[in-house]
């Protein structure tokens, strides 16, 4: 992960919205003729990386928690700001309500917002409707989101996110909705390439996800499970049982469970804004897993409790919260993301062939991009095309 293959002295060239060449800059004349209507750019003194992969997200939600931030700083618990009428099952009341324009406009702001910091492949969870018909509702809007944003947006079903209050006396008859209804929907319709489970003491055991988990598998989804986030939960351990593409959060995870992921080959996603967010005093141990020989990936996690749109300060957090190196802070933010959310093929990496998706910061070198906490892109390109974000509307 720390050996990133930089080249000095760069040139580019993109065509039909992929890489077409790669090279040193004094070559490029003589490698590569601009078609008509081409574009020279000069990016003298800048840095380019891969488009950033944010490889976990809940962008798909409508409506806002910040009354939730007063509360939580002064103490109150997760049961308290429920009773307020704040946490997850406000998200859900706010999503169920809104109409599917409602939900385009606010998820699809947020996206362009993520892209102009960098990011071009994206992975959207559903999971705040929590009943079949709102779920597939949800993974059902995730293409238009794409078509509208530009984006390379990655669909997980996360119906496992809660256990909704209805089924609060008989969870078990929730997961049985799930794996006998809305599973196989999910997987006739291709609405989602993965399926996700949130395993946590008093949100679903390590028996209710082997058995989403196993049924997902069988139907040709790839697994991936919110894991040991703030209890240890043996989250990690399933997701290393189940080969799972990925385990997600790990605060707590145990030493034992990090040997069993580097074994099993699975890539550890970290959150490293969320614990921020969620006033945790520790950060994710994303030294711990990189010397184990874990394969990290990053994400945003971004929800209505860690509202995180910039992958640059999610790579900021990964250095200093989460101890790993620059470098490796950027592997994780790319080819890593890439692979965590299935898109290797694609996106992750400046090579010839794949979608010219890349970021430009005006700054010496690539290590400057963490360093600076919260560093702006000069420039985001997606399949060869400059990001612009949605007109601004004059006010009047
Ligand atoms: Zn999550």
């Amino acid at each position: 992960m720390e050996e990133l293959a930089i080249r000095r002295d760069a040139a580019l060239a993109v065509a039909d919205g992929r890489f077409a060449w790669v090279g040193r800059d004094r070559d490029a004349g003589r490698a590569v003729r601009l078609r008509r209507g081409g574009r020279v750019y000069d990016l003298e003194g800048g840095s380019i990386v891969p488009g950033f992969v944010d490889a976990h997200t809940h962008v798909l939600f409508a409506g806002s928690r910040s009354f939730e931030v007063g509360l939580k700083v002064r103490g109150a618990t997760y049961s308290e700001i429920a009773r307020r009428g704040g946490g997850i099952f406000a998200t859900v009341r706010s999503t169920r309500a809104a109409s599917d324009s409602t939900l385009l406009a606010e998820s699809g702001k947020r996206l362009e917002r993520m892209n102009a910091l960098g990011s071009t492949t994206v992975e959207v969870k559903s999971g705040y409707a929590l009943d079949h018909a709102g779920e597939l509702r949800l993974l059902r809007l995730v293409p238009t989101l794409a078509r509208r944003t530009g984006l390379d947006l990655v669909p997980t079903y996360l119906g496992a996110h809660a256990i909704p209050p209805r089924w609060a006396r008989n969870p078990d008859g929730y997961v049985r909705e799930i794996v006998d209804r809305t599973l196989p929907v999910v997987a006739r319709e291709r609405l989602a390439r993965f399926c996700d489970v949130f395993v946590e003491p008093g949100f679903f055991t390590v028996a209710q996800a082997t058995r989403i988990l196993r049924a997902a598998s069988e139907l040709g989804l790839g697994l991936k499970v919110h894991a040991d986030e703030f209890l240890w939960s043996g989250g990690a351990a399933l997701a290393a049982r189940l080969a799972a593409r990925s385990a997600d959060h790990l605060l707590s995870v145990r030493a034992s469970d990090i040997r069993s992921l580097a074994r099993a080959g699975v890539t550890a996603v970290l959150l490293p804004t969320t614990p921020f967010a969620s006033l945790h005093p520790d950060g994710s141990p994303g030294r711990a897993l990189v010397d184990a020989g874990v394969p990290v990936a990053l994400g945003s996690d971004c929800s209505p409790n860690s509202w995180v749109e910039s992958m640059p300060l999610v790579l900021a957090h990964a250095v200093y919260a989460a101890r790993l190196t620059p470098h490796e802070a950027i592997t994780a933010a790319t080819v890593n993301a890439a692979h965590a959310v299935g898109a290797a093929d694609r996106a992750g990496r400046i090579a010839v062939g794949r979608s010219a998706d890349f970021v430009v910061f005006d700054l010496p070198t690539v290590a400057e991009i963490p360093y600076r906490i919260g560093s702006i892109p000069a420039a985001v390109f997606r399949q060869g095309n400059a990001h612009s974000p949605s007109k601004v509307r004059p006010y009047i």
